[in-house]
């Protein structure tokens, strides 16, 4: 209250010379040092929250010591103007001496930071280096991809390779002899029809011979094309030997698989009268019946010993076991 009246009255000048008792120079000195004490009171604080807001600040001990530096130079201010009035100078002084210290402190770890401070990525280089690491995200995900495709792309090749036969892409030995055992397995659970088939090509010897192995390649090739398109999707074929070709007729009874083994064999060799580029070919077929005591092996016995009358009885011909 005294300080208002004083104001009021025109009393308020300070002691001594202070600041030549002129009323401009005091309001001058005065306003100035309350805005400076204001602001250094509000920047500790602003400094004091954004270290505790951000643990992942670097240096945050260097704003803690900033902050110090500009609370003493407002403690400096607010005694600046106490003194205008009342002459506290050595509080004054043991102050501005504090501030001094703090100062030089933070001077000294300032220029000791600023190496390293001035290294840090800025925002525009920490941002480059986000895109160049989307980027290379982006193609290692993609170069994933085409390996995983790859790698789906051979294993099918090497699925296929093991089971199929490379000249005639048949069923190799290995994969038609597991499908027979699975097809026996399964006729002998079900009690369901099963034939089979056994198809050896005609004086293939002397195919060879006449037009050369090259040329009974494609003969070998050709017939297994022909056989492939009169079976159904049911049956399987595959190539057993050198021209020797095994058939399995799941849920077909040996009558219904005589009439598919002529077609079969009229077919062969309708197709190489026909095409001049192959040699002519016939097949001879013998054809039997799953029974109830059949084992794989006297299966294939009694197809084989069919096929052989077959070709005992003049060749180009099926033959059926007997019943
Ligand atoms: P048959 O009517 O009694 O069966 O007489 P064949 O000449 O067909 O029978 P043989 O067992 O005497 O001969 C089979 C021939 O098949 C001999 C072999 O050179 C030929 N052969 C086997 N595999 C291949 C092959 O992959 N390519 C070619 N070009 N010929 C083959
Ligand atoms: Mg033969
Ligand atoms: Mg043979």
């Amino acid at each position: 209250m005294n300080f208002f009246n004083e104001l009021l009255n025109g009393d308020f000048m300070p002691h001594g010379h202070c600041l030549l008792w002129r009323t401009d120079l005091l309001l001058l000195h005065v306003g100035g040092d309350t805005l400076t004490f204001i602001a250094y009171m509000l920047i500790p604080i602003a400094l004091i929250r954004l270290v505790r807001a951000r643990d992942d600040l670097r240096f945050d001990w260097m704003f803690l010591l900033f902050a110090g530096f500009i609370f003493f130079c407002g403690a400096t201010h607010i005694l600046g103007i106490i003194n205008v009035w009342h002459g506290y100078y050595y509080i004054h002084g043991i102050i501005k001496s504090m501030t001094g210290i703090i100062s030089i402190l933070t001077a000294i770890l300032l220029w000791y930071l600023l190496p390293q401070a001035i290294s840090l990525p800025g925002k525009r280089a920490m941002e480059a280096k986000i895109v160049a690491l989307m980027r290379a995200e982006h193609e290692l995900a993609a170069s994933n991809q085409r390996l995983e495709a790859e790698v789906k792309k051979r294993t099918a090749q090497l699925e296929k390779m093991a089971t199929t036969d490379e000249l005639t892409e048949l069923l190799n030995r290995r994969e038609i002899m597991r499908l027979l055992e699975l097809e026996v397995a399964r006729a002998d659970r079900q009690g369901a029809a099963l034939s089979i088939m056994m198809l050896d090509l005609d004086h293939f010897k002397a195919i060879n011979d006449s037009y050369g192995h090259q040329a009974g390649d494609r003969a070998l090739k050709s017939a297994a094309e022909t056989f492939k398109q009169q079976l159904r999707k049911t049956d399987f074929i595959g190539r057993i030997g050198g021209e020797e070709f095994l058939v399995l007729l799941p849920d077909t009874n040996i009558s219904s698989a005589c009439v598919l083994a002529n077609r079969i064999r009229q077919a062969l060799e309708q197709q190489t009268t026909d095409n001049s580029a192959i040699p002519t070919c016939t097949a001879s077929i013998g054809v039997t019946q799953y029974i109830a005591s059949d084992d794989l092996h006297s299966l294939i016995q009694r197809a084989d010993e069919t096929l052989y009358q077959a070709k005992s009885n003049g060749r180009n011909c099926v033959y059926q076991s007997p019943d």
